[in-house]
């Protein structure tokens, strides 16, 4: 399996006789082009091959009959697991819990932290992956791998790391991906001790989750308040980071929406008042929020059977409560115009971290979009929701070489982005990129 790798000196180069898939919302391909690559890893010039002239020192790529497009941008993804079920539905006792705790946060079990995460982050790079948002971490594990790439000790996909979420007292993460609070003003505080550990993104659990409820019902059931989140909001804000929701019922999704959230996670039915705010919502930092219906982990849970998942009843039972409405607010907000990004929860139960195509695939057949549509939602699309259109999301001068290649058309067939023949990322390119499969699961998703 291809690693993360230390320093390289970055060398020029030139993709040339390529057709590129703009990423756009028509599927738009420009063909044979060059894309001009510079040492510092931007795109220096797109235009028609031949080049009236190639500079000297510049590495000449032949990528006639492929597709270059722009890289995949998963908007919610966890690092600590690899995707195989995760045990859920089971009350611990607290002397399980502590002990549990004081293992993964003990100087031993951040260094295996650590090494987890720059093997699950590598698996996500090489399956074409070039920036992510984790959005609920062990500690500031995600943060630390962060600051190495950007120093570029590491080639890593560029990321927005969240740190362990906010939440109320046992509510949805807490305590093992979770900070809880229970008044505005801790929540308050508890962003602000996020932040000074460097996170650069923000969640928040407006309502409980699948994977770690313990009583059926939990999973949307209205946690964090809409004052709570809001006082997040703020804070966060003010710092210029954006705040995600995990809300899966349509009170929580409210509530989150009217705090000033910036993305929703999962998703619930919309009413028109939650369709408005999504679309222009004043105490959000951008004036609107997007959606990330993050399919991947709700249809598995419920189309596979429960033996095969090896899940418990209560978990199969929450999701049967929650992943329609996730799916329906997917097809609402795409009707209705709402930014709707691609996030697949990785790590979670049957969301392994080389499965972000899987997503683009469930938006075409279960909430009508094209498959150019889905690929733009991917690139185009979840750069501006996370903040980053100026640096990243399209094959454009100027921005960071953030590349793909595919054998086909990702906007005809999105399968094709499930084995990349080279990854570029910040004008690093990842040579035969690879990733070790479970076919086990892979079987199973390809079963429904
Ligand atoms: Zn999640």
């Amino acid at each position: 399996m291809g690693r993360l790798q230390g320093r390289k000196e970055r060398e020029p180069f030139v993709l040339e006789h390529a057709s590129i898939a703009t990423g756009d919302e028509k599927g738009t391909v420009q063909k044979d082009m060059s894309v001009l690559v510079s040492a510092d890893g931007r795109i220096e010039q797109v235009c028609p091959t031949p080049l009236a002239y190639v500079p000297s020192g510049y590495h000449r790529i032949n990528a006639t009959g492929k597709f270059v497009a722009p890289g995949l941008i998963n908007a919610h993804t966890h690092l600590f697991a690899d995707g195989k079920p995760l045990s859920g539905g089971t009350d611990l006792s607290p002397r399980v819990v502590d002990a549990a705790l004081k293992v993964v946060h003990s100087p031993a079990g951040r260094v295996l932290m650590d090494a987890r995460i720059k093997g699950t982050v590598s698996t996500l790079l090489n399956s074409g992956v070039t920036t992510i948002r984790t959005l609920g971490d062990v500690g500031y594990e995600a943060v630390r791998l962060r600051d190495r790439i950007d120093a570029d000790e590491l080639t890593g996909p560029r990321m927005l790391a969240a740190g362990p979420l906010l939440a109320i007292p046992g509510g949805h993460g807490d305590p093992f991906i979770a900070l809880s609070c229970s008044s505005p003003e801790e929540a308050r505080r508890r962003t602000r001790e996020n932040l000074d550990h460097g996170v650069n993104a923000i969640k928040v659990a407006a309502t409980g989750g699948v994977t770690d409820a313990t009583k059926l019902g939990e999973a949307g059931s209205p946690q964090m308040t809409e004052e709570e989140m809001a006082a997040v909001c703020d804070e966060a804000h003010e710092f210029g980071v954006l705040v995600a929701a995990h809300a899966q019922s349509p009170e929580g999704v409210k509530a989150a929406l009217k705090a000033g959230v910036d993305t929703i996670e999962h998703g619930s039915v919309l009413d028109d008042e939650m369709i408005g705010l999504f679309l222009d919502n004043p105490r959000s930092l951008r004036g609107f929020s997007a959606l990330d219906p993050t399919l991947s982990a709700g249809l598995p849970l419920v189309k596979i059977s429960q033996q095969e998942l090896g899940i418990s009843d209560i978990v199969r039972g929450n999701s049967e409560l929650v992943v329609d409405g996730m799916v329906k607010s997917a097809k609402q907000a795409h009707e209705n115009g709402i930014a709707v990004g691609v996030g697949t929860d990785t790590g979670m139960t049957f969301v392994p971290q080389y499965g972000t195509w899987r997503e683009l695939d469930y938006l075409v057949r279960y909430a009508d979009f094209t498959p150019a549509q889905a690929f733009h939602a991917a690139t185009q699309v979840n750069a501006r929701n996370l903040g980053f259109d100026n640096v990243t999301g399209s094959v454009d001068t100027g921005k960071d070489a953030d590349l793909i290649v595919l054998d086909e058309d990702p906007a005809k067939n999105i399968r094709t982005l499930a084995d990349p023949k080279l990854v570029i990322v910040r004008g690093k390119p990842v040579w035969r990129p690879e990733v070790k499969h479970f076919e086990e699961i892979d079987r199973l998703l390809d079963s429904f």
